[in-house]
């Protein structure tokens, strides 16, 4: 049983209560680590430790900082095959995925904003010739960020590594559902010469030690990612105090399907963009819209295609499916099926838990799962199921489906797949979604904005945007002149 620890001042230290929670293997559907179930006491010592840290390293140099975050973004680098074998232990996704994608990621996310910040600069603005302003940006000082359990070291070093950049010390929450390679970076950011309370790393519940940091007044701003609701509590909570928020939340993302698109990268990427971490991406194109003399064809190949995809041993080289995330997210899943029967729906593959024999007979495998024959309106192709499951629809017109994307409570991307340029451009323009991709997904420049419209969520991150969020403009207005 390996035991996770915080990680306070520089230090990977047990929670004062000595409480503890229990952390599944999902592929085996048994506890195999614990993770500190944090409280106020542990809470307090993490902002301390932050907030005596914050002179000292928001007055370091560029240069200083980003050396030190280029160093984090190497032992990330170095240490590629751990920390994959971690993240595919905790979360159930395919190791290979972690290896290639999450992984990786992690460690350019490091790299991207160590660099950055020496890039950033702030504006002047000339008045007539009579008077300038300039504009300063420092860091707020304590922030806070906090991660879900889908794309675990990949979205935390999202938050972290702009925030340090910037020149901010962090108490960052990980998901208590997996916080293996949270705990990992800590250890990482120790042997690159972090100063002690620069990052503090505590575990625990949401509704717990989550809010509570929410809610913490020493905190000045608050980077989440995670789920609409957990969203908008957040924002209650935050907003009377004025604190800045960036919120990344849910999806139900319409993938475009017109007849004149280049068929077998469009059949192979939709492949991907449904099921890739067993569904659990929030850009994952949930709902299927397929031009009316297409639609057969891709229907029964998209079928086929996600029926030989091969589900088990998240660690397995030939599995392209590991398990999804918890017991609990499974039985949401599997209701999602049920509510998709009783809507009408057909469901051409998958629909039902799968087993897999021998150690991981109690994992929480679910297959890919296709439904057609349901109203875009209905609750399925509404509802955020985050599973490997998308519904297909037919469409006639260009505005018609334009209607069903936009139709919904999110906006966070589209997909369109389209050899017809005014089209694509006519219809990027007017989809309510935060992100565009064209003949194309989940294809990342990280200097781009991230984020989301309508429930999807607030503010942008990525790039300068990110540096921005992390930062506090002042103007300066000078008059030299009559
Ligand atoms: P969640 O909202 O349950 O939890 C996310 C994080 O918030 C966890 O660390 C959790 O412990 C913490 N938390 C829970 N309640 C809290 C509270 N009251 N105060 C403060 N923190 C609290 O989400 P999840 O189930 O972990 O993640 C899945 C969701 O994340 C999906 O909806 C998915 O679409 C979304 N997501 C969005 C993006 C994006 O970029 N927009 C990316 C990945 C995942």
């Amino acid at each position: 049983m390996q035991i996770i620890t915080n990680y306070i001042n520089g230090q990977l230290v047990a929670p004062r209560a000595g409480r503890y929670l229990d952390v599944y293997d999902p592929s085996r559907g048994r506890v195999y680590a614990r993770a500190p179930d944090s409280d106020a006491e542990d809470l307090e010592r993490a902002i301390r430790a932050a907030q005596d840290a914050f002179p000292d390293w928001s007055n370091r140099s560029v240069q200083e900082r980003h050396r030190v975050l280029v160093r984090v973004a190497d032992l990330l680098e170095a240490r590629r095959e751990e920390l994959a074998l971690a993240e595919s232990l905790d979360s159930g996704k395919p190791l290979a995925l972690a290896r290639r994608v999450d992984i990786p990621r992690a460690s350019q996310n490091f790299r991207f904003f160590a660099t950055s910040i020496l890039h950033f600069h702030t504006e002047a603005h000339e008045m007539d010739h009579r008077a300038i302003n300039y504009t300063l940006r420092h860091p707020l000082g304590v922030v806070a960020c906090i991660s879900p359990w889908n794309l675990p070291l990949y979205l935390l070093t999202w938050k972290i590594a702009p925030a340090l950049a910037a020149g901010n010390t962090v108490v960052a929450k990980p998901s208590e559902i997996t916080p293996m390679t949270a705990s990992l970076l800590a250890g990482i950011c120790r042997e690159a010469g972090l100063p002690p309370g620069v990052l503090n790393v505590l575990h625990g519940h949401g509704h717990r030690i989550g809010a509570a940091l929410v809610a913490h007044p020493r905190i000045k701003a608050i980077s989440f990612t995670g789920s609409t609701r957990t969203g908008a509590e957040i924002a209650r909570v935050a907003a009377p105090h004025f604190k800045k928020l960036s919120l990344e939340l849910g999806g139900k993302n319409p993938n475009i399907i017109f007849a004149d698109c280049q068929y077998e990268r469009t059949l192979d990427t939709t492949l991907r963009s449904s099921f890739t971490n067993q569904g659990q991406i929030c850009l994952c194109g949930s709902r299927i819209f397929v031009e009316r003399p297409l639609y057969e064809r891709f229907r029964d190949d998209l079928v086929a295609r996600a029926r030989k995809l091969a589900i088990g041993d998240p660690r397995a080289a030939q599995n392209q499916l590991g398990a999804v995330v918890s017991r609990a997210h499974l039985e949401k899943i599997l209701s999602h099926f049920e509510l998709a029967r009783e809507e009408g729906g057909r469901v051409l593959c998958g629909g039902k838990r799968v087993r897999v024999g021998g150690e991981f007979a109690e994992g929480y495998f679910l297959p890919p799962t296709v439904i057609e024959g349901l109203s875009p309106q209905c609750r399925t192709n509404q509802e955020e199921i985050f599973g490997p499951v998308v519904s297909i629809i037919p469409f006639d017109t260009e505005a018609e489906v334009l209607h069903y994307a936009n139709d919904i409570s999110y906006g966070l991307s589209a997909t369109l797949w389209t050899e017809n340029l005014s089209r694509a451009h006519r219809m990027a323009r007017v989809l309510e979604a935060g992100i565009v991709w064209i003949n194309t997904w989940l294809l990342r420049d990280l200097r781009t904005p991230f984020g989301g419209m309508k429930n999807s969520g607030l503010g942008r991150e990525g790039g300068l945007e990110a540096l921005r969020f992390f930062t506090e403009a002042k103007n300066v207005c000078i008059q030299y002149g009559e």
